[in-house]
């Protein structure tokens, strides 16, 4: 059995590379590698890599991490700047024996001296995006920190390795070295060959508040599948937050298991994943809510996807 899972339409065609490497019969960290990369590398997904999103000063600070279900080896970066591939700097930094994490100047100085490809991650459109925003806080009294996404993703070979991986601009308009939850074990993403795992994505104070992903993995662990171990964790974790600050942030949590099984849950209408396994071609599912509050799945049309793409890459212009 294979599979691969990530958070947002935006993974589509990341993990269906991905998936391919899968069957194969290439490795769960070569799979997600390529498939966290081909998210970066694509400008039009303004929350990720290239073409991300700009924090406050109009500068894109990326973090990303990388996570080894076998080893339980993790690289991470936060509030890198200039460089292609976070993730893979990410994996690069999981292999050393020490000083997995770095941020920053540090970050950038690592990837610079280990050949790491250097680049103006700020693209025109971003810079668009970033005046346009910036006109409409001042204008509107708008929050500024929407309009921001993580591509997370969890994978499992034909051997049994998992792998968990994250890239992200975090929140648009963020401040200079602001860090989300993203590149933080626990929080944005974990996994364990033995289990399963799960990866996040949503407003990073909340979620760290709630240790999200390893929460996921912890409850897979006791027995339940990875559907129930999501439901559970977002549900717990919204009525916590509303009961004791009166209010959650967005919180979206994908998980697969060493079985190739998968689940998703989310507080927020508008959710959506993709997955691909063995079983199952690459997929894109919508969440949906019922009245009584609880979710479903549902198979994004052929018209959903069309106004995904159309609306990604139409012109842009400066208001
Ligand atoms: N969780 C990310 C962060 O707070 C953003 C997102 O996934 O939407 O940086």
């Amino acid at each position: 059995m294979y599979g691969i899972i990530a958070t947002w339409r935006m993974a589509l065609e990341g993990i269906s590379e991905g998936a391919k490497m899968l069957d194969q019969g290439q490795t769960a960290d070569d799979a997600l590698e390529t498939a966290i990369r081909a998210v970066e590398d694509f400008e039009y997904y303004k929350s990720v890599g290239y073409g991300g999103l700009p924090n406050e000063e109009m500068e894109v600070e990326l973090d990303a991490a990388w996570m080894d279900g076998d080893t339980l080896s993790i690289g991470a970066v936060a509030a890198i700047k200039d460089y292609a591939n976070p993730v893979s700097i990410a994996r690069k930094l999981s292999t050393e024996p020490v000083n997995n994490m770095l941020v920053g100047a540090g970050a950038e100085k690592y990837a610079h001296k280990n050949g790491f490809e250097r680049k103006n991650m700020l693209t025109e459109r971003a810079k668009i995006h970033y005046y346009n925003r910036k006109k409409e806080v001042e204008e509107l009294e708008l929050k500024p920190y929407s309009g921001h996404d993580t591509v997370g993703m969890v994978d499992l070979d034909q051997f049994g390795h998992m792998c968990a991986a994250t890239s992200t601009s975090g929140l648009f308009m963020k401040r200079a070295g602001r860090v989300g939850d993203s590149p933080i074990s626990g929080s944005g993403f974990y996994v364990d060959s033995e289990v399963g795992g799960a990866s996040a994505t949503g407003l990073g104070e909340d979620l760290m508040k709630g240790c999200v992903s390893y929460e996921i993995v912890r409850l897979m662990k006791e027995g339940f599948t990875p559907q129930q171990a999501c439901e559970k964790t977002v549900r717990s974790l919204d009525r916590k937050l509303k009961e004791r600050r009166g209010k959650a942030g967005d919180l979206s949590l994908i998980a697969m298991n060493n079985k190739g099984e998968w689940g998703c849950a989310t507080n927020i209408e508008g959710f959506s994943f993709a997955v691909a396994t063995e079983k199952e071609e690459p997929t894109v599912y919508l969440v949906k809510f019922k009245e009584d509050g609880s979710q479903y799945f549902e198979v994004a049309s052929k018209e959903w996807m069309d106004n995904y793409m159309r609306t990604r890459t139409a012109p842009l212009v400066r208001k």
